[in-house]
Formats: structure tokens, sequence, C-alpha cells
């Protein structure tokens, strides 16, 4: 199933195929602030299911931290999506598409199981981010040590 979204004043326009890997509700400080609401409804995508399908000129990006690339609009202001390159999923703000609403309040009605997962599934990415770069830089650190080989 495709769902069409779009920004505040129209000017962007965005397309999401298929099932989202994940729906809830986030009302942790950053998602209150930004959204400018007590909670933020996600839906979370593959990239390659998420299209911008007009408007990619007014596409704005603002990024407070390495884990969230904020998009909105920058004719009107609307939120459209965050990107989590972390995780490899971009949370398209449901409230942007409306047969996504219509189609998928049972899925809603799960929030509380589904955002629990999104949180396991967020701290076991960074969980295995970090350890990864950690073994990288000891594997630098090894080979730095490492006396160059004689001739
Ligand atoms: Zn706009
Ligand atoms: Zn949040």
């Amino acid at each position: 199933m495709v769902h069409k979204g779009q920004c505040f004043c129209g000017a962007v326009e965005i397309e999401v195929t298929g099932e989202p890997e994940g729906m809830g509700y986030c009302h942790c400080r950053s998602c209150r602030s930004w959204s400018g609401g007590p909670v933020n409804a996600f839906s979370l995508w593959k990239p390659e299911a998420v299209k911008v399908t007009a408007g990619n000129e007014y596409l704005a990006t603002f990024q407070k931290t390495p884990q969230s690339q904020r998009q909105y609009c920058a004719k009107c202001g609307g939120h459209l999506m965050t990107n989590h390159p972390a995780l490899t999923l971009i949370d398209v703000f449901a409230a942007t598409m409306e047969s996504l609403l219509g189609a998928s309040t049972k899925a809603f009605d799960q929030m509380s199981s589904i955002a629990k997962q999104f949180s396991d599934l967020a701290e076991s990415n960074m969980k295995a981010a970090s350890a990864a770069t950690t073994k990288a830089v000891s594997a630098t650190a090894a080979a730095a040590k490492k006396p160059a080989a004689k001739k």
C-alpha cells in the first residue's frame, strides 16, 4: 500500500510504500519539543520505502545529535520526517499521512509494545555501534603498535 503525505503548506510531498517497520507514540522531551505537542506519532520505514515526490528543494534538515536528522519544509516550517542513520530507519511523522492514520488505528492501539520494541532496538543498535567503534579503535591501536616488518 502507498501512503501519501505532505508538509503544512503542501510544497513538499512524500510517499511511503508497504508496511511500516514499527509505529507508536513517543513523548520524550525531544519529540515533545520538536512536534510542539504532548506526543509524536511516529512510523518507521526502511529508507528505500520513503520517497520525496515533490518539493525536494524545500526539504531542509536540522541535526542536533548524530542520531537524528530532522527534515522539514523550509517554506512553511512543517515537519515531515526524521532520519535515524544508526537504525537505518526513517521516522515519517504519521500525522502527515491521512491514509496511514486511517488504516492503522489498530496498529496505534499496539503502540506500547511497539514503542518498547523500538527503544530496545535503538538500545541494541547503539550498543552494537559503540562495540564496533571500540573494536575498530583497538584494532587501529594494535596496528599502530606493531613494529614495521624488517627487510
Ligand atoms: Zn511546506
Ligand atoms: Zn521521542
